[in-house]
């Protein structure tokens, strides 16, 4: 018997009045049905905006460190079920266990570190011109936020939007990715174990479309905080302009890893493959070109399709499996789509990029990762996210131009450099158009103390994150206080 999830709304978990479901499938095993989830509507919508309201007066009046013994708890209750949530995580989402094993760990630390934010919510004072006038600053929370997450980290991403709002004092309504629900489900039961005051949080599973037009309509809603597409974030800021809503976008990335000639090559190539492959390359700083300048190029190839071809592909369940499947049958579609357009355009694939058949593989979205070189940057696969395992190699004859190559795309996530010369490595630093640059290590990974965010249109500007993620979800009140 397959199990009926529900909203939740006011500290209640209920059905959605449309009376419709949807069910949620494991991406390795189409047999494995995870479960059925309410397919709410407009109605749904709003009476979970409505609770977030009515809740956000008593919730805001809770001193902040309070709030942030909640969190805390909370990722003590997460870590009690790291295990279990991990395996969920796999059968919902498909990455291998041992990367849902760092997500988790991720989330609770992203759970320890806003909790320990609510001691330091602090306003400023600072000295005013005029004597017996002391000029302060408080923080202050939005309101009601509404909060919409992807399905390629369907732990950490909620976790890291809903505990920087939780603990600056806003109430939350949250619409977990439809092919992710019940893992947005199971943090919102942690957090309701750990005491969140009814209201605080409220969680309703269904379409993005019906959910995006209630939030950026109606009035309680102080705040947007999204994470998916370019297409949908900016369909979204657009509709949300014309009431102003505070809006925070996180999108999609084209992340570069440069190759210098004095780099490391056996571990440029293994940040090449753990940036290109992990998580079956459906992460937003994914490496998806890498860019090696000419001396060294040969070499870095030859041993880069080696190691790629040593990658296990299958069931993430099984921990000998190194590559999980694409997360359902429209994601294998456009990743093969892309790969067809990379031999239209004139690249070479050197490796993979066919769909795996055969009794492992035929009850999921599997396939082979993929290596194309001989890639010029006016190509789609050069160009477009295609958020699958697809390595683009591009040849450059200088720092310069790989810097230029690099920047040479409509997105600015993460970017990589893999160099010893201090010059080289400063000028990457300095010059490349992304809002994270890694040096010697891969385009991927993000800790929960330090800002996320990209630049050009992989973001909206704001910061997810480390104390960049309070300025979000709080406002400053300025208070000129004459005390002669
Ligand atoms: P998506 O299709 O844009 O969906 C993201 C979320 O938006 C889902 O919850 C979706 O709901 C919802 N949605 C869809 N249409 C909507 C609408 N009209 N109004 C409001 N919400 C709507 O993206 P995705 O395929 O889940 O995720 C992949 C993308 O996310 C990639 O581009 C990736 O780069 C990006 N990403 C960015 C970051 C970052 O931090 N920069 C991190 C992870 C992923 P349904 O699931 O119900 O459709």
């Amino acid at each position: 018997m397959i199990k009926e999830y529900k909203n939740f709304i006011n500290g209640n978990w209920v059905k959605s009045d449309s009376g419709k479901v949807f069910t949620d499938i494991n991406p390795a095993n189409s047999d494995d049905v995870i479960g059925k989830f309410q397919k709410s509507e407009k109605k749904d919508v709003i009476q979970a905006i409505e609770s977030a309201k009515n809740a956000f007066p008593s919730y805001r009046a809770i001193p902040a460190p309070q709030r942030g013994k909640i969190l805390l708890k909370a990722a003590r209750i997460m870590e009690s079920q790291a295990k279990d949530l991990s395996i969920l995580l796999t059968r919902e989402e498909g990455k291998p266990v041992h990367e849902s094993e760092g997500e988790v760990k991720r989330a609770i630390q992203i759970f320890q570190f806003f909790g320990s934010e609510g001691w330091r919510l602090n306003g400023e004072t600072i000295p005013s011109e005029n004597p017996g006038m002391d000029l302060l600053t408080y923080r202050e929370p939005l309101g009601v936020v509404a909060l919409i997450t992807p399905w390629n980290f369907p732990v950490c991403i909620p976790c890291w939007k809903m505990a920087p709002a939780l603990v600056s004092g806003n109430t939350v309504v949250f619409k977990p990715a439809s092919k992710t629900p019940l893992t947005g489900i199971r943090i919102a039961e942690i957090l309701e174990e750990a005491g969140l005051p009814k209201g605080a949080l409220n969680l309703v599973t269904g379409s993005g479309d019906v959910f995006g037009d209630e939030i950026t309509a109606n009035a309680a809603i102080k705040a947007i905080s999204f994470t998916g597409s370019n297409k949908v974030g900016s369909e979204l800021y657009q509709k949300a302009a014309g009431r102003m809503q505070k809006m925070q976008l996180e999108m999609g990335g084209k992340n570069p890893l440069i190759v210098l000639e004095d780099a490391d090559i056996d571990k440029a190539v293994d940040y090449a493959i753990q940036g290109a492959f992990g998580g079956t390359g459906q992460k937003c700083t994914a490496t998806s070109r890498v860019i090696v300048v000419d001396s060294i190029c040969a070499k870095f190839t030859e041993k880069l399709v080696k190691e790629t071809r040593k990658i296990k592909v299958g069931d993430g369940l099984d921990p000998a499996n190194d590559m999980g499947p694409l997360v359902d049958q429209a994601q294998m579609n456009t990743v093969l789509k892309y790969i067809e357009a990379g031999k239209q355009d004139g690249a070479k694939l050197l490796f993979g990029g066919n769909m795996l058949a055969g009794p492992k593989y035929d009850r999921g979205y599997f396939i082979e990762p993929a290596v194309f070189s001989e890639v010029n940057p006016e190509m789609r696969i050069a160009r477009e996210e295609i958020f699958g395992p697809v390595l683009a190699l591009i040849k450059v004859g200088s720092v310069a131009e790989a810097v230029k190559t690099a920047n040479d795309t409509a997105y600015g996530l993460s970017a990589s450099v893999c160099a010893k010369d201090l010059t080289s490595v400063f000028k990457c630093i300095h010059e490349i158009e992304a809002g994270i640059i890694h040096v010697n290590s891969t385009t991927t990974g993000a800790e929960g103390q330090v800002p996320f965010g990209g630049m050009k249109k992989s973001s909206s500007g704001s910061r997810e994150m480390g104390k960049a993620a309070i300025d979000f979800y709080t406002q400053l009140k300025t208070v000129y206080l004459n005390y002669n």
